[in-house]
């Protein structure tokens, strides 16, 4: 029988979280009972709200086949709730997400709940605000007689619901796990480049809408255009992307480390490869249970990536094994790097159920040109090297013993404190 937290995800989030998820929801309902009480009504702002959604709904149901897994998380959904913003009073803009959300759970991928009705809150706040400093700032409607200042605004209140809605979801990611530092939650060079993509395209889907609803039909294709183009390259990332860790696959991780070999042979430069493994990393699934286990390894990925150089290479190879080239590492590098890991990955605590996990790892070092002269060989080196830190305890890292020197590289033996 699946357990309470399976049922409801909700309640194994950190309170923190829980308290801000729901906070969030409640604002946004209130907004929207708030603001719908005091909207008159007025059937043409109904039509034009109903034409956006319309549009929004062929947009996702002509992308639907493509689908959307995990990992794959951009729509261009806002070149329709931005006119809603721009175009409607501020009510539809916080309406206008809730279909939407609804038929992307029902027809493209069914998520965590809470997840989705967080998403339509914060778009909905994003975008009730936008609209209700646009409405508030300016008496002109956006129509055919739009002038510099009006256009002007409605970039700015567009620049005004990303900027709260990034803001928003930054939030609640740094509470779902306060690993995840500032910086990496709120920038996002791709993801700025999408952003400011969506804002135009909201921009001139109200421009054009503001001529005439019916023109809604020729602003269609395009969007779903760019929808369907920007689905397929993050579906062509998510295949390269290991799901649980956000870490490169074993497949990418080998094409990518196979290319940095031929580099560093072609140019003469070092390179080092360490594998990574966690610890009696079964007690930890035998004590909390797998889903406790895949936590542990997604912040063992967190803790890896943050003490990493943006060109190192770094991958799941497999269960609770990571692999990590590092471009241009001599042997004291390789060494330095590999302590940081494992002293960083020791320090790691993840809380669950009131109590903090924390493991360690131990790791197999191999270096280019002297353990080994392709992938293979540094890999099966590695891997003896982990072999040999498992038995001699653990939580430690070791090189391989015996070095096969190659005939044009100098054996570099010398392992200074490390087994
Ligand atoms: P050692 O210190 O010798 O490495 O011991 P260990 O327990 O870490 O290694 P062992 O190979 O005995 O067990 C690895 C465990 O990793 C068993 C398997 O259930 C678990 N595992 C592999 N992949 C996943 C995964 O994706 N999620 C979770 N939660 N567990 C996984
Ligand atoms: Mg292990
Ligand atoms: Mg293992």
């Amino acid at each position: 029988m699946p357990s309470l937290a399976d049922r409801w995800p909700l309640l194994s989030q950190p309170a923190a979280l829980v308290v801000y998820l729901c906070g969030t929801v409640g604002l946004a309902i209130g907004a929207l009972v708030h603001l719908g009480a005091s909207t008159p009504f007025v059937w043409s702002e109904l039509l034009t709200f109903v034409a956006l959604i319309a549009c929004g709904t062929v947009c996702i149901e002509a992308t639907r086949r493509l689908g959307m897994p995990a990992g794959v998380s951009r729509d261009l959904l806002s070149a329709w709730w931005l006119p809603a913003a721009l175009l409607l009073p501020p009510v539809y803009a916080l309406l206008a997400p809730l279909p939407l959300q609804f038929l992307l759970q029902l027809r493209v991928r069914a998520t965590v709940l809470h997840r989705r009705l967080f998403s339509a809150a914060a778009i909905g706040l994003a975008a009730g605000a936008a609209s209700a400093v646009f409405h508030a700032v300016t008496h002109e409607p956006l129509d055919r007689s739009l002038s510099t200042g009006t256009l002007f605004l409605s970039v700015g209140c567009a620049v005004l619901f990303t900027v709260l809605n990034t803001a928003l979801i930054a939030v609640a990611l740094h509470l779902a796990d306060p690993e995840n530092g500032w910086r990496e939650v709120l920038w996002d060079r791709e993801r700025v480049t999408l952003d400011v993509v969506e804002l135009c395209l909201g921009v001139l889907v109200a421009l054009v809408c503001c001529l005439s609803p019916a023109l809604l039909v020729l602003t269609l294709p395009p969007v779903v255009l760019l929808q369907r183009s920007l689905l397929h390259a993050q579906l062509t990332a998510a295949a390269r992307t290991d799901a649980k860790t956000g870490l490169l696959n074993a497949s990418a991780w080998q094409r990518e480390a196979d290319t940095e070999i031929l580099r560093a042979r072609r140019t003469g430069d070092t390179l080092a490869l360490l594998i990574v493994d966690i610890d009696h990393f079964k007690r930890v699934n035998d004590t909390h249970g797998h889903l406790v286990g895949d936590q542990v390894l997604a912040g063992v990925a967190t803790a890896l990536r943050s003490q990493l150089r943006d060109y190192d290479i770094v991958g799941r190879f497999g269960g609770e094994e990571f692999v990590v080239l590092l471009p241009r590492a001599d042997v004291t590098e390789a060494r330095r790097v590999a302590e940081r890991l494992r002293s960083r990955v020791g320090r790691m605590a993840i809380p669950v159920d009131e109590a903090l996990i924390t493991v360690t790892v131990s790791a197999g070092v191999a270096i280019m040109s002297v353990h080994g002269d392709d992938l293979i060989e540094l890999l099966a080196a590695a891997d003896l090297a982990l072999y040999r830190a498992k038995e001699l305890g653990r939580d430690r890292i070791c090189m391989p013993v015996a070095p096969v020197p190659p005939p044009r590289a100098r054996a570099d033996n010398s392992e200074g404190g490390i087994p």
